[in-house]
Parts: structure tokens; sequence; C-alpha cells
């Protein structure tokens, strides 16, 4: 009888966290005017389960600025109730996330394993990897640098002609573990590579004179829990003694300014910058990866979701680089160039002016290992879907993004330092 207890347990705890985990759940904007209005958000926030998913936290809700946070389904009535009756401006964003989330598969791709167009879990990314190397010898090698805390291989994808001396462009995709756009875009790239090198002349002037590091997923613990558990986990999944909260935040774990400011020293939070910098192994062995390779990587590009922002450093500090008008200028191209294809708007600036402060991120700490072109994207939407971004929308946001990166490269080729 207690085994069945504790069975039935059991099964209405994994239930709870996979897709009926949603049902009725919502997803508001707050538009937030001034000290008064983030004071009420802060109050709501700690009486009620509210996820925020733009900012990423309480703490760095702006004056002017919007606000989307999730809310469980048994809060929702409490949570309109309070915005009403302190007359704070709202929209509902997602009125069933449920729905939304499964109305994300609607690829019109039938295939059963990998697709460029379709989200695809980390089994299927992990024999990409291996299967996307083997048939292009010639062009891509693939090699791990290191495990995640949960024992899992991080593979590292190097696309490029082989040659000597050849300055690098690294990129990363799948920090945020909710994002899936994002590794779906690292994916798109490696293709878009082999598939138009010796067609088309700038990519193949690319790979002949550059090497592109990518890594498809950094958070590969995370992105596994949100296929398995909880869609909209964002964090690592390790853990610490004296908690039990599970995770850290791998883009407050860099060695910035770590913890400083828009972090949290509480484990619990969705902003958790760790027990110390580098704590978490996946950002320990993308830094080493980094810091053996300084003579040749000419650019760091981070790839998350959303708002459809294009950031350079500092987010640690309000200071500016001393690169700071040319970041600004190529940002400024970067986005004009990316708009081209289907209009889509990005804004860019540095991190801490253009969307919150935060410290310990990746790109702050590659620019000051010496890393000049040092950007993170926010892919799309600005909020309709969020992070639950239908897969129709994959091959549009790709190709875009492509046409950034593509300017970036070129940039690059074009200023060595
Ligand atoms: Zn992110």
């Amino acid at each position: 009888m207690l085994a069945l207890l504790v069975l039935v347990t059991l099964a209405l705890a994994s239930a709870h966290h996979s897709g009926e985990h949603f049902e009725g759940e919502k997803v508001f904007r707050v538009f937030v005017e001034d000290e008064n209005h983030i004071n009420l958000l802060h109050a709501l926030a700690s009486t009620n389960q509210i996820d925020f998913w733009k900012p990423d936290s309480v703490t760095q809700i702006k004056p002017h600025s919007t606000v989307d946070f999730r809310v469980e389904a048994e809060d929702i009535s409490t949570v309109e109730d309070f915005l009403e009756q302190n007359e704070l401006q709202y929209e509902v964003l997602i009125s069933n996330l449920r729905s939304i989330l499964e109305a994300q598969f609607d690829s019109q791709v039938r295939a059963t394993g990998h697709s460029y167009e379709k989200y695809n879990n980390w089994e299927t990314i992990e024999a990409w990897t291996q299967q996307v190397a083997s048939e292009n010898p010639d062009l891509i090698s693939r090699s791990a640098i290191g495990t995640t805390f949960e024992g899992r291989t991080m593979y590292l994808l190097k696309v490029g002609k082989p040659g000597p001396n050849k300055p690098a462009i690294f990129m990363d995709c799948g920090f945020h573990a909710r994002e899936w756009i994002s590794p779906a875009f690292c994916q798109w790239f490696v293709r878009e590579a082999v598939r138009t090198y010796g067609r088309e002349i700038h990519m193949t002037e690319f790979l002949e004179k550059l090497d592109f590091y990518v890594l498809p997923v950094v958070n590969i613990d995370g992105y596994v829990y949100t296929w398995t558990k909880n869609r909209m986990w964002r964090k690592t999944r390790s853990t610490y003694d004296g908690t039990k909260c599970i995770g850290t935040d791998p883009n407050r774990n860099f060695d910035a300014g770590w913890c400083k400011l828009g972090a949290s020293r509480n484990p619990c939070d969705e902003t958790y910058c760790g027990p110390a910098a580098e704590s978490e192994k996946e950002t320990k062995a993308l830094a080493n990866f980094i810091r053996n390779n300084l003579s040749s990587i000419k650019a760091y590009l981070t790839i998350h979701s959303y708002s459809q922002m294009m950031l350079y450093p500092y987010s640690y500090d309000y200071k500016l680089t001393e690169d700071n008008v040319e970041l600004n200028a190529l940002a400024k191209a970067t986005v004009k160039e990316l708009a081209t294809l289907h209009g889509t708007k990005y804004t860019y600036g540095p991190g801490a002016t253009t969307i919150y402060p935060a410290a310990g991120g990746s790109d702050d700490w590659a620019y000051d290992q010496g890393i000049k072109y040092s950007f993170t994207f926010e892919l799309r939407d600005k909020g309709r879907y969020g992070f639950a971004l239908p897969e129709s929308k994959i091959r549009p946001t790709c190709e875009e993004t492509m046409l950034a990166i593509k300017h970036i490269a070129n940039y690059v080729l074009e200023h060595p330092y």
C-alpha cells in the first residue's frame, strides 16, 4: 500500500512538471512607468509564484519598460485582481501556455529523426554532431571540451578548411535551457556552412580564411530537463550542499564582476550566480577552451532568446568599453543587415543600459580576455510566443540571423587585430 502510494505520488509529481503543468497558465505583460510600479511588482512576486520571462528576475525591472511573466493557474485571479486594483496597465500575451506549447510543434517537416526545421532533443543533436562531422571531414571536426554536471559530453564543432594560423570565431548556443530557438540556430549555421561552401562566395571565403567553433548546446543538462520534466527550466542542474534548490544561471557564472549586480546569491533564484565564478562544469569547460585558444579567437558570439537585441559589453558595469564606438557601429550595421530579409527589427547597445545590468555574463568575460568582437544575440520574438516560439519560425529566424553572423565574419576578416 505504501509502495503504491509512493508510486502514485511520483506519477503526480512528474505529471505536474510535464505538459499538464502549463494548463491554464498565463503570460502577462505589464507596462511599468515608475518606482511605484516596480515596488508593486516586487510585492506581487513575493506572495505569488511568478516566473519572470523578461527581464530575468524581479530585481531587474526598470522604469519605463515592459515586464513579461508567467503565472500558474491557481494564482491567476489573485494576480489579475492585484494588477487591476493597483491600476497597473497590462495585457495577456499568452492566455493558455499549454496550448501555445503544443502549437510549438507545427513544423510541416515529417522527418522523425534530426531536422533543421524542428526542435531536436539532446540525443538527436548529439547524434547529429557525430554525423555532420563524419559526412564533412574536410570541413568539420568534432571534439569534446568537457562534461556536464550530470556527465554528458560537451561536443564542439570546428567548422572551416584546415589551414595554419587561421583566426577564429567562437559561437555558442543553449546557455539557458528554455531558449530552444538558440540551439536550433547553431545547427542551422553548421548546415548552411557545409551546404553553401564552394557555392556561395562569402561563405566559401569565410571557411577558407576563418574557423568557426560552434558549441551547439552549453547547458545540456538543463536542455534535457526542458524536454523531459519542465519546459520552462532555465538554469543548469547542479546541486550544492546546504540548499534543496537546483541549478545555477550559467550566464551569471563567469568571472566578470561576478555576482556584483543583476545576479542573485540565493540558490533558489533564476539568476543564481553559483557558489563561485566558474563553479559550473559547463561554464568552466567553455572558459577553459577559450583561454586555451585566445591567440586565434577574434570574435565571441553567444545566442539567446528572446527580445530581438544585439548586445555588447559591458553588462556588469555602466562603464563603456574602450571599443564602444566601433562595437556600436558594428552592431548598428549588423542589425540593419539582419532586417533586410524579413524586416525583423533589433535594438542594440551595451548590455547594462540596453537591457539591464547583469554581472557574470560570458560576453563581458570574453571581452575582458581580449576578444574585442563580443556580442550577445537575443533572437526572436518580442513576446508573442516568447520561449514557446513555434517551429515554423525556425527557418525565418535562422535565415535572418545567418545574415548577421556573416556580416560579423566579414568584418572580422577585414579588421584583423
Ligand atoms: Zn538566455
